[in-house]
C-alpha cells in the first residue's frame, strides 16, 4: 500500500525562557528528529514513556505545532509549512481522538450539536434535516443511542463520551486519525469495547491510525506496526510480531521484557528493570539518547549518536550494537 503520511526528520523544540529579560536560555527538544511513515489503512503504534514525545509528534502532524525542522508529507503533499485555507482543507482529512473524554467535550452541550459542529464549520449548506440525518447515522456507527443526540455530554459515561468523541472525530470523513491513549482513562471493563469500535470503523470508514499508548498489552491489540520512542528520539520500529517476539534495541527489550506474557505458556521472561531516571529533554544525553540507562552500553556510547538502521527487513533499529549487522543501504 501506498504511504499515506511521511514524517522525515521532524523535530519540536520548545523554547524555554529565563533571567530578568525572558530571554531564551535553551529547549526542550521534545521530539528530536524523527523518521517514519504510515501505510494507507494500517495502524501504526506509537509507544514510550510519558515525556517520550510521542504526544508532540501526533499533535505536530495535525499541525496544531509547527515543526521546528523536518518534514511532513500527508497524502503526497508537503503540509510543512501549509497555513490559512490550505491548512483549514488538510485538518478535515486529519482528526484526533482525545484521551480524556471529559476534558474534550463541553458537557453542557447537546450530543447532537457536538458531532454537528465540525460538520457545520465546513460545510454551510446542508439543510438542518440533513446535518440531522448524517449526525444520527454517525451516533448509530459508533454504537450510540437515536435519543442521545437530544442529551448532554454530562449524562454519558466514560466510554460512552468516548463514543462521542470519535463519531465528532468522524464527521468530516478524515483519512488519518490520530488517536493519542483514547482508552488510558477508561475503566478497563470498558477499554475493549472501544478498541473493537476503532477496528470496525478502520474498515468501514477506510481509516489509517496513529495509535498513541503507553500500555503496551493495547498497543499490541490495536497495531500493524509500532515504533518505540525514548525522549524524543524512534529507536526501533517494526511489524509487532518483530517488536514482542525479538526486539532489538535494549530500551525496546526491556519494555517488552515488563509486559505480562500471556501466550508463552510458562516460558518465563527475564524481567529488565532499567536503572535511573529518563534524563530531561532539556538537556538530553550526547550520544545515544539511552546511554545513560543501557545495560548493553559501550563506550561509543556516550559520544555516537545511533541512527536508525534496517537491522532485518522492516525491522529498523537506532543502536550501535548493530552498527555492522543487517542490510545494507
Ligand atoms: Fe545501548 Fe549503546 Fe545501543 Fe544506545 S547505542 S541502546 S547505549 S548499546
Ligand atoms: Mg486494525
Amino acid at each position: 500500500a501506498q504511504n499515506l503520511l511521511e514524517v522525515e526528520n521532524l523535530k519540536m523544540h520548545f523554547p524555554v525562557k529565563g533571567g530578568f529579560f525572558r530571554k531564551q536560555i535553551g529547549a526542550v527538544k521534545a521530539v528530536d528528529g524523527v523518521s517514519f511513515f504510515i501505510k494507507k489503512g494500517e495502524t501504526l503504534g506509537l509507544v514510550g514513556e510519558s515525556g517520550c514525545g510521542k504526544s508532540t509528534t501526533g499533535r505536530s502532524i495535525l499541525r496544531l505545532l509547527k515543526p521546528t525542522e523536518g518534514k511532513l508529507t500527508f497524502d503526497g503533499d508537503d503540509i510543512t509549512e501549509v497555513t490559512g485555507r490550505r491548512l483549514r482543507e488538510i485538518r478535515k482529512e486529519l482528526q484526533m481522538i482525545f484521551q480524556d473524554p471529559y476534558a474534550s467535550l463541553n458537557p453542557m452541550q447537546m450530543v447532537g450539536d457536538i458531532v454537528a459542529e465540525p460538520i457545520k464549520n465546513y460545510y454551510n449548506n446542508r439543510s438542518k434535516k440533513e446535518l440531522r440525518s448524517e449526525v444520527m447515522d454517525l451516533l448509530n456507527k459508533v454504537g450510540l443511542p437515536e435519543d442521545a443526540y437530544y442529551k448532554y455530554a454530562h449524562e454519558f459515561s466514560g466510554g460512552q463520551r468516548q463514543r462521542i468523541g470519535i463519531a465528532r472525530a468522524l464527521a468530516l470523513r478524515p483519512k488519518l486519525i490520530i488517536a493519542d491513549e483514547p482508552v488510558s482513562a477508561l475503566d478497563v471493563s470498558v477499554q475493549s469495547q472501544v478498541l473493537n469500535l476503532l477496528n470496525e470503523l478502520q474498515d468501514e470508514f477506510d481509516l489509517t491510525y496513529l495509535f498513541i499508548a503507553h500500555d503496551l498489552s493495547v498497543v499490541k491489540h490495536m497495531s500493524d506496526r509500532i515504533g518505540v520512542m525514548y525522549l524524543g528520539n524512534l529507536v526501533e520500529i517494526a511489524d509487532k510480531h518483530s517488536i514482542y517476539d525479538d526486539p532489538l534495541h535494549p530500551y525496546t527489550q526491556a519494555l517488552i521484557s515488563a509486559v505480562p506474557d500471556v501466550d508463552s505458556y510458562g516460558k518465563k521472561k527475564e524481567r529488565i528493570v532499567l536503572e535511573g531516571d529518563v534524563p530531561s529533554p532539556e538537556n538530553p544525553p550526547t550520544g545515544c539518547p539511552f546511554h545513560t540507562r543501557c545495560p548493553k552500553a559501550m563506550e561509543s556510547c556516550s559520544s555516537i549518536k545511533p541512527q536508525l538502521k534496517e537491522v532485518k527487513p522492516g525491522q529498523h533499529v537506532a543502536c550501535l550494537l548493530y552498527e555492522n549487522e543487517g542490510l545494507t543501504n
